[in-house]
């Protein structure tokens, strides 16, 4: 019954996809707005099928691992729509912390990069994953199974909530009215998805914008008049982009980097895990080169204009 369940679910939304997709090219052309690319789009099915292979090999590991702590839940619930609803609001908050800690650690950025690489937005873009997430997403849905939800249960809410997720990957829908207030909108993700000093490492939510707004990462897009125009991708773009540096670029760096003979072992786990990694112009260090907290840290100590930091990012050599 489970299994039939989410299998209705991508018998559903694989037409709606292809729709969606089919409108956005047309209008993409209609408008003469380059919103698709061949390059990436390539690039963002090249990495959804990596993606979707690993996740189906490690299937059985974290349904296992799941349903071990499910069996030691220390709650049940009685009623079924406060448990749907429960499990709902409680997943989206865990993989908000997933999705905060893919930003702020750099083991884990290493990881998730590839979403962020595309310097276009449309529909496909949604989905570019991270293709090795599946090794550890799992870890955070520990404390739900042991919260008494069952473990089918929390991947079809991560499967539902997820084309919600890919959904906002779009130029084409400006506002979305009083949903603002509550979801995750196509305007919060383009600012997610930008590189600019101000939107960086924000609104990391999936399905629900609240979270931002209690943990203060929440960022709203701002008219060009006010700020700048998004530019979508990393600070630092791909040097040469090809099927393994798409993937492994931030790991090749943090190889490059730990393997450094003039720095101390401290120093070496900085370039791994902490903060600590990118000098500015004026001295500055910070962590990943997507590294927007660092950056906003940085902009309260000096209190300087964030446009005027992020143009002066480059690496430690
Ligand atoms: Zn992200
Ligand atoms: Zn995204």
């Amino acid at each position: 019954m489970e299994s039939i369940r989410e299998q209705l679910l991508i018998l559903i939304s694989t037409p709606i996809y292809m729709v969606i997709i089919g409108v956005e090219i047309l209008l993409s052309n209609y408008q003469h707005r380059r919103l698709y690319t061949w390059k990436d789009t390539a690039a963002n099915i090249y990495l959804m099928l990596l993606n979707g292979a690993l996740d189906l090999l490690l299937r059985a590991v974290y349904f296992v691992t799941l349903d071990y702590f499910y069996r030691h839940n220390i709650f049940s619930f009685s009623h079924v729509v406060v448990y749907w609803v429960m499990l709902l609001i409680l997943e989206d908050f865990m993989y908000y912390w997933l999705h905060r800690f893919d930003h702020e650690i750099r083991l884990f950025w290493a990881v998730h990069v590839t979403h962020h690489s595309s310097e276009t937005m449309n529909f496909t873009v949604g989905f570019r994953s991270s293709v090795f997430q599946p090794l550890y997403r799992f870890i955070y849905f520990i404390p739900l199974a042991l919260m008494g939800f069952k473990p089918l249960d929390i991947i079809f809410i991560y499967s539902a909530t997820q084309i919600w997720g890919i959904f906002v990957h779009t130029e084409l829908i400006k506002k979305m009215g009083w949903l603002e207030y509550i979801l995750v909108t196509p305007s919060h993700h383009r600012v997610h998805h930008a590189s600019n000093a101000k939107y960086l490492d924000k609104n990391m939510g999936m399905f629900l914008i609240i979270w931002d707004k209690m943990f203060g990462t929440f960022q709203a897009e701002l008219p060009e008049e006010k700020y700048q125009p998004i530019r979508y991708g990393l600070t630092k773009p791909l040097e040469k982009e090809t099927p393994v540096t798409i993937v492994f670029h931030e790991w090749i760096q943090i190889w490059k980097d730990v393997t450094r003979t003039d720095i101390t072992w401290k120093e070496k786990w900085n370039y791994m895990g902490q903060l600590v990694i990118y000098e500015y112009a004026d001295g500055f260090k910070t962590g990943s080169q997507q590294n927007g907290l660092g950056i906003q840290r940085h902009v309260k100590k000096h209190q300087l204009m964030c446009a005027v930091v992020t143009v002066e990012v480059f690496p430690v050599v």
